[in-house]
């Protein structure tokens, strides 16, 4: 992960090295590991690596009220606010489990590697 100058002038220093270490990517499916959302799982939606934070599927759901638009009328919205990454686990597609990841090199590509049934994830 390569980060803009403009994202690290925004960022404290400390926030800087974030985000090298994010194991989760867009569409993987993850179970909430606290929180009122405990337990449940969704597939990720969008992840923001400087902030180390990711947009799950119907997980942490706030109400926004919006302004009435020429496109869409106004009122109550309820949209999905971002977690942080780190209280989410990653859901191994081939044992069906929550894991932790590790990384193997295959074919000069870094593979991640679900450390419960050694199987290659996407
Ligand atoms: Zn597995």
């Amino acid at each position: 992960m390569k980060l803009k100058i403009e994202d690290t002038i925004k960022l404290h220093h400390w926030q800087r090295k974030c985000g090298k270490n994010m194991n989760i990517k867009s569409k993987d499916i993850v179970v909430i590991k606290t929180g009122k959302d405990k337990g449940t799982r969704g597939p990720i939606e969008k992840v923001f690596p400087t902030k180390n934070r990711i947009i799950v599927g119907g997980v942490n759901i706030v109400k926004r009220h919006a302004k009435k638009t020429s496109t869409r009328g106004g009122g109550i919205v309820e949209k999905p606010a971002a977690i942080d990454a780190s209280n989410v686990m990653l859901i191994c597609p081939h044992c069906d489990l929550a894991t932790r990841v590790s990384y193997q090199i295959q074919d000069g590509e870094k593979k991640r590697m679900c450390k419960k049934c050694k199987k290659v994830i996407s």
